[in-house]
């Protein structure tokens, strides 16, 4: 990743790759196989100052957006998925934290995370809802001494883990669809479901959490009440996509890379040769090879079009996640195939990737939400 990398973001993906290298990947197999919260890889890249991804300069953060984020997201899933998503999920929520910070937030948030002293992570999915996170159940009365929250979370990603989680609530009059985005800090009264025990992703701690009566302070308010058109489509979505677009290209390309070697090291003793002189080999490496990158084209193309606010930026975001979910999906698919038996193995690398990709399409944006608003963008019709 970090060859092609342009030269402004190159300290970034280097620290990164140094994380993954050092810390996420030789703990990958454990973070797997006992489904443990990268607790480690978390603290080497709050040190490394990548938490600040997303925090103004100002703040003491790093002020990057879009390709950053897919970059460094690329280059930790490589090494451990997991490690990416809860990164990622970091990443977006600072970045709605960022959007429309008041100086309050920002000493109490933005200033803590780019010191590496403040995780944080999303909360926005309700299992009465599904897919359709731009739609909360979860209510917030307004009182005198904040909005007393109730309602239900499914998978938030690093649960129990973080110290702050960015929600989404109906406040006040809100009718279906109208929602407002607010911080709920680790100790507000929090309850937690079982651990998570993901087929892959296994490491994310995507937990259940329960808010009973929990009193938010009115300064944990995110933006104006009723908000949530603008976050969704200004930040949520465009971050969201491509931290989990980064993250799952990362998957496919770690695939295809186990293998080429793979068919380089396994000489059958019966030819004498190694399986990369097989013409039929050597085509499926080169499809999966264009696949992933195609889709590496258009993420980045994605990126920087999301980046420079270009007017065409939209479809080309929602796309990118369709893609990388495709491509790791049918990239850790065909690797298996193409390294046999040999890696049908549970504690196989590429069967991890191969459960770890298997995520992409289901997460939301699901693939079918993502083709739906693509149309109706390209149609000139509403999103929602
Ligand atoms: C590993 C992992 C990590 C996650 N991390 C987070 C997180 O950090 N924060 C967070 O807020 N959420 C997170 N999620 C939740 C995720 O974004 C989705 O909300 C969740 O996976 C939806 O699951 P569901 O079973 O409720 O889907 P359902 O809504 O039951 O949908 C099931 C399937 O039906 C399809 N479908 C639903 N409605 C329609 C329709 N109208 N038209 C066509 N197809 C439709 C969906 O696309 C999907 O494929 C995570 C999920 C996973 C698996």
């Amino acid at each position: 990743v970090t060859q092609r990398v342009a030269e402004n973001l190159r300290p970034l993906v280097a620290a990164a790759a140094a994380v993954g290298e050092q810390v996420a990947g030789p703990l990958a197999a454990r973070t797997d196989s006992e489904a443990r919260w990268p607790a480690e890889a978390m603290a080497a890249l709050a040190e490394s100052g990548l938490l600040g991804l997303h925090v103004p300069v100002r703040f003491g953060g790093h002020g990057q957006g879009l390709t950053a984020l897919a970059y460094v997201c690329e280059t930790l899933a490589g090494h451990c998925a997991s490690t990416a998503m809860c990164f990622g999920m970091h990443s977006v929520a600072t970045a709605v934290i960022a959007a429309k910070a008041t100086p309050d937030q920002e000493e109490r948030y933005l200033r803590p995370i780019a010191l590496g002293r403040h995780l944080t992570t999303l909360a926005l999915s309700e299992t009465a809802t599904g897919a359709h996170f731009y739609y909360p159940r979860t209510t917030a009365e307004r009182r005198a001494d904040g909005y007393v929250v109730t309602g239900e979370k499914a998978f938030v990603t690093s649960g129990g883990q973080a110290d702050s989680y960015v929600l989404s609530m109906q406040a006040g009059e809100a009718q279906t669809g109208e929602f407002s985005c607010a911080i709920a800090d680790r100790d507000a009264g929090l309850h937690w479901g079982e651990d998570w025990r993901g087929l892959g992703m296994r490491g994310n701690s995507s937990r259940r959490m329960r808010l009973d009566q929990v009193t938010l302070p009115h300064c944990n308010l995110l933006g104006s009440e009723g908000d949530q058109v603008w976050y969704v489509f200004e930040v949520i979505a465009p971050f969201f996509i491509m931290a989990m677009a980064g993250t799952y290209l990362g998957v496919a390309s770690a695939a295809v890379d186990i293998a080429i070697q793979h068919l380089r090291g396994r000489v059958l003793a019966s030819t004498g040769e190694a399986l990369a002189h097989a013409d039929a080999l050597q085509q499926r490496v080169a499809e999966m090879w264009l696949d992933v990158e195609r889709t590496r084209c258009l993420v980045r193309e994605a990126a920087r079009a999301g980046d420079e606010g270009d007017a065409a930026a939209l479809p080309l975001i929602l796309s990118a996640k369709i893609a990388a979910a495709d491509t790791a999906v049918a990239a850790t698919n065909a690797a298996m195939s193409a390294c046999g038996g040999i890696a049908y193995r549970e504690d196989d690398r590429l069967a991890r990737l191969l459960r770890d990709a298997r995520a992409a399409p289901v997460m939301s944006p699901t693939t079918e939400l993502l083709k739906l608003w693509a149309g109706r963008t390209l149609l000139g019709l509403p999103i929602l």
